[in-house]
């Protein structure tokens, strides 16, 4: 049997190692932490258990493919629900607006408390839906790096409807001529962060995402969003693919222009193929840093960051939900502290997601367990310890203003990631959330294609090479990746 060797057992490292055995490979997996996952992975602090960082769950269907294609019932390894209500958003006037799934309620529900008419929702929705069929085929599923993605009928099409797929716009632009009330703009303003990037400035093709959340639907793990990441393992152990934790590689060993196995620990494996799950700017600083370096590739604007407060809290709010999103009054002005002052704003946007509301045993009982994140700029070596003392500050404020209580004396217990621990724990580079940004029209044309075009036989999957980040994105790698082998 022919051997392969996965760098990273990131999501994406999980899914290729479970492709490739099914391919008949025998697959040795090197991590650098002592537990699987990378940046999807759990923390428990005294009876608290949170998901350490992706938090929305969209596209199930990806995760499912992996267990059937192994012969498995998906049901029998992982199961989720669909959410009634997508999201909860707040603002400081007191407006509060519930997402739900059923497009009529949501667009009842928009025109009832904005006056904005349901039908500007479902022209949104089908604009959404019209640059996913277009462009999902093309974008997602494929490789942009080879000639008959560019020549199949797919492509002829999305060429025909270039003009619809909002390229030439801005998101924010976009959205200001689809809605009229601000808080709407806002509101699908937000869905750029989904993969950090800005709407001010990110082409309007990325309104693509709500047709996700909207009109495909917004999941939850019925054991969290850490049981993606456990029960992939678990098939793939299943399968035969050896886990090596604590085993950080140092170089990918290259001979001819061939990639023939990885140093670790000082020692040499070899294999017959290897798959890189690591960010790829740090892997060229380090395992590849001896090879051919793709500049144009490695020095495009990062997405942006996140901190995040892990707070146990000794109280029930029966008003918030899973997903719950407190708006700030200027997100123009936010943006700008991220993407151009590489700062934060002091009215941030502040997202709280409960797992507790879904999951009780997350938190003891009639307590929270709230993951309190808010967008920042990537690492740039910025002060972290005062801005993030700042950024507590405020996030406790604009909580105590809108939700009528003394946050802070809830808190029982405490823990914070930010830009410096992700790149840290994950080693993505600046502790970016997503690889590189999708803030111009050429990004996805930019990321690091799914093969090495200089090293035979090296391949890469993660949420920093095509078709991008997030969890069902970094599926795809893995799936696009292993269909070239
Ligand atoms: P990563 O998770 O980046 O893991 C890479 C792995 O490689 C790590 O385990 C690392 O230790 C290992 N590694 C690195 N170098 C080496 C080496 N030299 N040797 C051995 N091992 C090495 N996505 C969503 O879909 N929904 C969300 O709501 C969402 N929210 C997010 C919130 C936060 C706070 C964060 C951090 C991310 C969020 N994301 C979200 C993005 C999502 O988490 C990522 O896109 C995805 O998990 C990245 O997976 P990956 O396969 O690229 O690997």
């Amino acid at each position: 049997t022919k051997k392969a060797i996965i760098i990273g057992s990131g999501i994406a490292g999980i899914a290729s190692s479970i492709r490739l055995a099914l391919k008949g490979f025998q697959v040795e997996l090197f991590e650098a932490n002592s537990y699987p996952g990378g940046k999807l992975s759990e923390i428990e602090i005294e009876g608290y258990r949170f998901d350490a960082g992706p938090s929305l769950f969209t596209l199930p269907e990806q995760v499912d493919e992996l267990f059937r294609l192994a012969g498995k019932n998906p049901k029998d390894y992982f199961e989720y629900e669909k959410l009634d209500v997508a999201c909860q958003y707040f603002w400081e006037d007191g407006t509060r607006l519930k997402a739900y799934s059923d497009l009529n309620l949501f667009a009842e529900e928009v025109q009832t408390k904005l006056g904005e008419p349901a039908q500007n929702i479902r022209e949104a929705l089908r604009k959404s839906a019209f640059i996913y069929d277009s462009l999902a085929p093309l974008f997602m599923n494929r490789s942009l790096h080879q000639l008959d993605t560019w020549t199949n009928p797919q492509a002829l099409k999305s060429y025909l409807r270039i003009g619809k797929l909002g390229i030439f716009s801005t998101m924010n632009e976009a959205n200001r001529q689809q809605f009229s009330h601000p808080k709407l703009v806002q509101l699908f303003n937000r869905y750029a962060t989904y993969n950090g990037s800005n709407p001010y400035e990110t082409p309007a093709t990325l309104n693509i995402i709500p047709h996700l959340e909207f009109n495909i639907g917004a999941f939850f793990p019925k054991k969290g969003m850490h049981d993606i990441t456990m029960s992939l393992y678990k098939l793939s152990t299943e399968l035969g693919v050896n886990y090596h934790f604590g085993q950080k590689v140092e170089k990918v060993l290259v001979e001819n222009g061939e990639a023939k196995g990885i140093r670790v620990k000082g020692k040499d494996q070899f294999a017959d193929l290897l798959v890189n799950n690591m960010d790829m700017v740090n892997a060229y600083k380090t395992i590849l840093k001896e090879e051919k370096q793709p500049k144009l590739l490695l020095k495009q604007p990062k997405s942006s960051s996140a901190l995040i407060f892990y707070w146990g809290i000794k109280r029930d709010f029966p008003e918030l939900d899973l997903h719950n999103i407190f708006f700030s009054d200027n997100y123009a002005l936010e943006f700008e502290h991220i993407f151009k002052k590489g700062t934060i704003y002091d009215d941030p946007t502040i997202y709280v997601n409960i797992t507790s509301t879904h999951k009780s045993d997350d938190a003891p009982e009639g307590c929270m367990n709230w993951f309190t994140m808010i967008n920042v700029p990537n690492n740039q070596e910025q002060d972290w310890d005062k801005m993030i003392a700042e950024a507590k500050r405020n996030i406790l404020h604009k909580l105590n203003r809108i939700l009528k209580t003394d946050i802070e004396s809830l808190i029982e217990v405490e823990e914070i990631l930010d830009p410096r621990t992700i790149e840290s724990k994950t080693s993505s580079a600046q502790g970016a959330l997503y690889g590189n940004s999708s803030n111009n029209k050429f990004a996805a044309f930019l990321r690091h294609a799914n093969y090495s075009s200089a090293i035979k036989n090296l391949y890469f999957c993660g949420g920093s090479v095509h078709p991008g980040g997030g969890i069902p994105l970094c599926l795809l790698s893995a799936k696009i990746m292993s269909e070239m082998i």
